[in-house]
């Protein structure tokens, strides 16, 4: 069980539902960092005591050297600061809830100075999965998941025996959407795409439920926590998010986790592995649930989806530079600076022109390519202004 954590991203969804639980658990809190909100920060640091805080942006940064000046916390800065965090000496965990591919380096630091993983940050796996199981396996470190789906995946396969896993079954809400057609989507708006049914979450993460592009993020992340192929995972809309996901063994026994929405549940989980604690979270009473429901997804209009699945068989970069596309889109559409259909475009175009893959590439490959198609999109989209 974690006892000492470091909270990269603490100041955004999981990271402040990571603060719930270690305040119900008297958990240390070693590290604490944030992108620029430094107000959150500085309270977040008055009521835990970090040996240290980082923020990414330098100005804030300096800021908070000021307001933090009465107390014996360090301030760093920037990335080099973030990944000062995710090696902090004392701490034994690092829960990763940075919001993309800025993740992935704190990440990698963190296994290399021997921390445990617990790990929200899903573009981590996805644009660099290889890397990060390869050092993982290497640095004898464990990566508990904090992601709802890939969490019960792992509760489910408590005591199963190695082997007996057959297919993976992913619940998703579907989003804002689930259920419209293309053309109702044409002109859908931002405030729309970020009002999600189940799940009160970032921006970013919102607007991949609302085109399923988290799902298809989700579906390669699982590949690399479960080893398993794209054919083994299958997906399963479910809007009530009551069943946050299942297995089928080799028997065709099918084991399910079920519980309320609530993020708080799956992070102490990755926290406390393998015991069960209490939490704050609230019981689930099914009966006020009434009825599940299920259906498949709509491939077609939800592409992001489909184009993350032929990322994955492609494999390589594929998944950085379909992770990647997203990114820019995703900015560029809270910007409206292009339309919500335009995201999967985006992100099929990226995928379909990738040239240059390789199957055995560096953090440096990893870093160039989202780079460069990042600034492909950007070039290509950013001066436009709906
Ligand atoms: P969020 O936007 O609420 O919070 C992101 C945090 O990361 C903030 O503390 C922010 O300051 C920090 N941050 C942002 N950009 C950064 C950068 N470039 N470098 C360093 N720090 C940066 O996001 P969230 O909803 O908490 O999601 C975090 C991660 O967890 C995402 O990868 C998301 O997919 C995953 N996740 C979230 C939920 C959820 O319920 N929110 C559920 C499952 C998985
Ligand atoms: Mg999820």
């Amino acid at each position: 069980m974690a006892s000492k954590i470091s909270v990269l991203g603490s100041t955004g969804s999981i990271g402040t539902q990571t603060l719930d639980v270690a305040r119900m658990h008297g958990l240390e809190i070693t590290a604490l960092t944030a992108n620029s909100n430094i107000n959150l920060l500085e309270k977040q640091a008055r009521e835990f005591h970090p040996k240290m805080v980082a923020v990414l942006d330098l100005g804030a940064a300096a800021q908070l050297k000021i307001a933090l000046r009465d107390t014996d916390i360090e301030v760093f800065c920037g990335e080099e600061g973030i990944c000062n965090a995710a090696v902090e000496p004392e701490c034994d965990t690092v829960v990763n809830a940075i919001v993309g591919v800025a993740g992935l380096v704190p990440t990698l630091s963190a296994i290399k100075a021997g921390k445990n993983i617990a790990l929200a940050n899903k573009e981590t796996l996805v644009a660099g999965g290889a890397l990060v199981m390869k050092s993982v396996n290497s640095y004898g470190v464990k990566l508990y998941p904090v992601d709802s789906e890939h969490s019960a995946i792992f509760q489910c396969l408590q005591g199963c025996p190695k082997n007996s896993l057959k297919k993976i079954i992913l619940t998703a809400s579907g989003g804002a959407f689930f259920g419209k057609t293309k053309d109702e989507l044409e002109n859908v708006t931002v405030k729309e795409a970020l009002s999600h049914p189940n799940w009160e979450m970032g921006a970013k993460i919102t607007i991949d439920s609302a085109t399923m592009m988290n799902k298809g993020l989700e579906v390669i992340e699982a590949s690399w926590l479960f080893n398993c192929k794209d054919e083994d995972i299958d997906v399963i809309i479910h809007r009530e998010s009551i069943i946050h996901s299942m297995i089928q063994l080799k028997d065709n026994a099918v084991i399910a986790q079920l519980g309320v929405p609530d993020m708080r549940i799956p992070i102490q989980y990755a926290l406390t592995y393998p015991n069960r604690l209490a939490s704050p979270t609230k019981e689930l009473d099914l009966s006020e649930i009434g009825c599940m429901n299920f259906q498949k997804p709509d491939y077609e209009t939800f592409r992001c989806l489909s184009i993350c699945r032929k990322a994955l068989r492609l494999g390589g970069l594929y998944p950085t530079v379909a992770n990647a596309a997203n990114e820019a889109a995703v900015e560029m559409f809270l910007r409206e600076q292009i339309r919500f259909l335009d995201i999967a475009e985006i992100v099929g175009n990226a995928v379909d022109t990738f040239k240059d893959n390789t199957e055995n590439f560096t953090l440096e490959d990893i870093l160039n390519t989202d780079k460069n198609t990042r600034l492909k999109v950007k070039d290509k989209y950013g001066h436009n202004n709906y």
